[in-house]
């Protein structure tokens, strides 16, 4: 058994949310359709007498360390599944901002189900991995893969995407984050009597990805959650201006928000744009990537 493993996990941004009608069950059908960007939280699992969690980085002091982090749900359900007890200490270098509809907490499952996997020597079928994913949470199983791929039913059911090149981006990180289930709720009350349609995945959107297009994926952005982000975070309409007075090609709300993300050129106007956004004050910082981004690595 090796002393320690590490696995790096991407963040994801939302190039389309498509969100349909709440489900009787209070879920929503969606095409959610994911980019994995080079911002990466690290996870570190070292043989431990019980499960322990300690994390670092900037919003640290925001992120659970019982039983309730997706990092020890990710280690009880593959110790369960092997009948053996979850005995790790799970480090978590934390770069992806917390609550800020990046997927974090996400890549944290995803990355101590990779690592304690590689521990504990289980050599667990990628499979039945993305199944135990999809039990975490609907945005756990993309943060395995990265790369781009839609998401069905919540999310969780997954197809690769064909990426043809590089694209650009800036996130500006907001303070304090918002509550996915809270910006859902929203969502049904600004669309309550109103005809929500089918969602689906943009056939431009695709073909923009394929072909590595940025203005054509520009054009093609879209988060159906992003009025219901506005509605409960008005602050966010300075930050999307700012961001696009700036030169971004494109601003939008990155999943449930806080966080926005704008497309960019390159990585000269990737430069520019983040230190507009940071000189605007209407934002608390705001970081630089690229995607596609690999999934969740071992070190
Ligand atoms: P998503 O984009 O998947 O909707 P998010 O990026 O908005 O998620 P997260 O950073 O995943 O949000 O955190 C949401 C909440 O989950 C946090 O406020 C925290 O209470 C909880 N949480 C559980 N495990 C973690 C973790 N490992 N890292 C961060 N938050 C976690």
């Amino acid at each position: 058994m090796s002393a320690s493993v590490t696995v790096r996990v991407p963040a994801k941004v939302n190039v389309q949310l498509a969100v349909g009608a709440a489900r009787p069950d209070g879920f929503h059908d969606l095409a959610n359709v994911f980019l994995a960007v080079s911002l990466y939280d690290e996870v570190t699992a070292t043989p431990a007498g019980t499960l322990t969690i300690t994390c670092d980085g900037p919003d640290a002091d925001k992120v659970p360390l019982d039983r309730t982090n997706l990092a020890a749900r990710a280690a009880e359900l593959l110790a369960a599944r092997h009948g053996i007890s979850p005995d790790v200490h799970l480090h978590i270098a934390k770069d992806i901002p917390v609550a800020g509809g990046m997927a974090g907490g996400s890549a944290d499952g995803a990355g101590a189900l990779l690592a304690c996997d590689a521990l504990w020597g289980l050599g667990t079928p990628r499979a039945e991995l993305l199944e135990i994913c999809a039990e975490l949470g609907s945005d756990v199983p993309f943060s395995l893969v990265g790369g781009a791929a839609l998401g069905v039913g919540r999310g969780e059911r997954l197809t690769e995407l064909p990426v043809g090149g590089d694209f650009h981006w800036v996130f500006a990180v907001a303070d304090g984050g918002l509550s996915t289930p809270a910006v859902y709720g929203e969502f049904d009350r600004l669309t309550a009597g109103v005809h929500v349609p089918e969602p689906a995945a943009s056939p431009v959107l695709l073909d923009a990805l394929r072909t590595g297009d940025t203005s054509a994926l520009a054009d093609a952005l879209a988060n159906d959650l992003q009025s219901a982000a506005l509605s409960l975070r008005p602050s966010l309409a300075a930050t999307l201006a700012a961001g696009t007075e700036a030169g971004a090609l494109a601003a939008l709300v990155s999943g449930s928000g806080p966080t926005t993300a704008f497309l960019v050129k390159d990585a000269d106007a990737a430069a520019s744009v983040a230190d507009a956004l940071i000189a605007s004050g209407t934002c608390r910082t705001a970081r630089v990537a690229t995607s596609p981004a690999a999934g969740a690595t071992l070190l």
